[in-house]
């Protein structure tokens, strides 16, 4: 099977003000890939996804996704075309129950090859609870009594619910104990292997190393360094030069 580039970014530059937070980025996201964005804090990797999200303008540069243009369309449009991304961690809502989060997530979702909306959602609902067990346990029970690691379960397990063409996760390790992180980023990886593309940022390099295909480093708004994770990892020096432990 020949893989074919789902998103790419081309020559991207965000200013704020005099601010320059990106400087000529280019990215490429393989179909059923996982690519990482790693670097130290205002490295611009925010501003990049927040980009890719439609949130802010770029001063120069494209975003392309399935072969579209989308470098000027509004949030809504691209979320539409199939671009979620999970929040940080603790943005569900916390006075809804988990079943509740999860039925806001699939609110894009649309009939498909004549499955019905309300099939399809079952049907996603059925894999976020496999994924994640302990969410079933707790469907009827409201977010904001759920654990750090499980709310962060849920926002990722919301931003499936949409069946997303890219799931973008933002910092999906953040404030997370060492053994839930494992877990977490070993369930993204099946993730992958069933046949979802993911861009995840993340200070966690080490662990995302081990599961992503591909990896940018991003330091003061440029990328200095790419390639297959598989080979980063093995260059101590640069692990220990710009990801730390
Ligand atoms: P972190 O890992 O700390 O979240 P980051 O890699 O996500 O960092 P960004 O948040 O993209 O980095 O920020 C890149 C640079 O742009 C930083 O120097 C930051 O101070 C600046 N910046 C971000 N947002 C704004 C804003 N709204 N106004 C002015 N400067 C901003």
């Amino acid at each position: 099977m020949t893989m074919s580039n789902l998103l790419e970014v081309k020559d991207l530059s965000v200013s704020y003000g005099a601010i320059q937070a990106l400087r000529k980025v280019s990215i490429t996201v393989e179909e059923g890939s996982i690519v990482a964005i790693l670097g130290s804090n205002g490295g611009g990797k925010t501003t990049l996804l927040k980009k890719i999200s439609g949130l802010i303008e770029a001063v120069e540069g494209t975003v392309r996704f399935a072969g579209e243009d989308i470098t000027n369309l509004s949030a809504e449009k691209i979320a539409s075309l199939g671009i979620v991304q999970s929040p940080e961690g603790r943005q569900v809502f916390s006075d809804l129950t988990v079943e509740e989060n999860l039925s806001i997530g699939a609110f894009t979702l649309k009939a498909k090859d004549g499955v019905s909306r309300k099939v399809r959602l079952k049907e996603n609902l059925k894999r976020v609870y496999k994924y994640f067990p302990v969410l079933k346990e707790r469907k009827n029970q409201v977010a904001l009594t759920l654990s750090g690691g499980e709310q962060q379960m849920l926002a990722i397990s919301r931003a499936l619910m949409a069946s997303p063409k890219l799931l973008i996760l933002d910092e999906p390790s953040l404030g997370l104990a060492p053994l839930i992180v494992r877990d977490i980023f070993q369930i993204i990886k099946e993730f992958r292997n069933e046949g979802t593309t993911i861009l995840i940022v993340e200070q966690n390099a080490l662990q995302t190393l081990k599961i992503a295909d591909y990896t940018y480093v991003l330091q003061v708004g440029e990328v200095i360094i790419e390639g297959k994770a598989e080979e980063l990892k093995k260059d101590h020096k640069l692990v220990e030069a710009y990801l730390g432990k």
